[in-house]
């Protein structure tokens, strides 16, 4: 895993926050990255990015003093998408029947936004390529350029950062390591060096079980594969 950093910690009511401390029983703890999270450096020049909204808001507007319009709307773009985010992972969890009822209406608010590309969305907002460069600095966060990824994705992200950003203490295996005695005391065995080979499935097409690389078959009830779906998809599940 690569961890550089991870937003909405610093806050103990937040419900990232609460999540890790309830997966990890309190055993993880963060420390705060320096309160500059983020410096976008081009051609010599160095913008900071301070932790907490208000502040990012005002230190840009202090970069580009004529473009206080373009940033008060990225903002709020950003932060309309993020927020229309929640439900449209919220329907990726309901029972398949009220998904297929509610879904369009669930993920409506998110698609208006995730379906446009970045640089599109910040192009009809300012002409200043500069600024535009330094808002979207983060792109190596989630691994696209701003000419190819979706907006929606660009929000999350930004807006995941704005109230600054935490590091695990001990680094990032602590992560796992915090979670692992709670798998472990509820009957879960974590076996590592252990290569699916493919997900069996029942005649019906149901996932049952896996076969691991050395030949040893386990049979479940439920599979869940978080090795990416290319992987489940393309290697793991039989192509037909
Ligand atoms: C370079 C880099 C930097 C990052 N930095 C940050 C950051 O600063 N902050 C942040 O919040 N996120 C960051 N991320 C993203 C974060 O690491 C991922 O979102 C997170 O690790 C995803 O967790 P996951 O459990 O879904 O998948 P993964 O962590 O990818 O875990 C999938 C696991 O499945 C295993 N696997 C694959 N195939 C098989 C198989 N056939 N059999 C058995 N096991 C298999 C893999 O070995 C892997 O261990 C970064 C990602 C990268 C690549």
């Amino acid at each position: 895993m690569g961890v550089h950093y991870v937003g909405e910690l610093s806050d103990p009511n937040s419900p990232t926050r609460a999540a890790f401390d309830h997966l990890s029983e309190g055993r993880l703890q963060w420390n705060p990255m320096p309160d500059i999270y983020d410096r976008i450096v081009i051609g010599g020049r160095a913008y900071d990015f301070p932790a907490g909204l208000d502040r990012f808001r005002d230190r840009m507007k202090a970069y580009f003093p004529g473009e206080a319009g373009a940033i008060d709307a990225y903002i709020s773009a950003v932060e309309a998408a993020a927020d229309a985010s929640g439900l449209f992972f919220a329907e990726k969890a309901l029972p398949r029947p009220v998904s297929r009822l509610a879904g369009p209406f669930l993920r409506w608010r998110f698609l208006r936004y995730a379906n446009r590309i970045t640089a599109s969305v910040l192009g009809s907002l300012t002409s200043n390529r500069e600024l535009i460069a330094v808002l979207t600095g983060q792109w190596g966060d989630y691994g696209l350029p701003r000419g190819q990824s979706s907006f929606g994705i660009h929000a999350i992200i930004a807006h995941h950062y704005f109230g600054g950003a935490s590091y695990p203490v001990g680094g990032a295996s602590r992560i796992a390591a915090g979670i692992a005695p709670v798998i472990e005391r509820w009957g879960g065995r974590i076996v590592v060096s252990a290569e699916v080979a493919r997900i069996l499935t029942t005649p019906e097409g149901r996932a049952a079980g896996v076969r691991m690389a050395d030949g040893r078959e386990f049979r479940a009830k439920t599979v869940i594969s978080d090795a990416g779906a290319l992987n489940t998809l393309g290697r793991l599940l039989d192509p037909n």
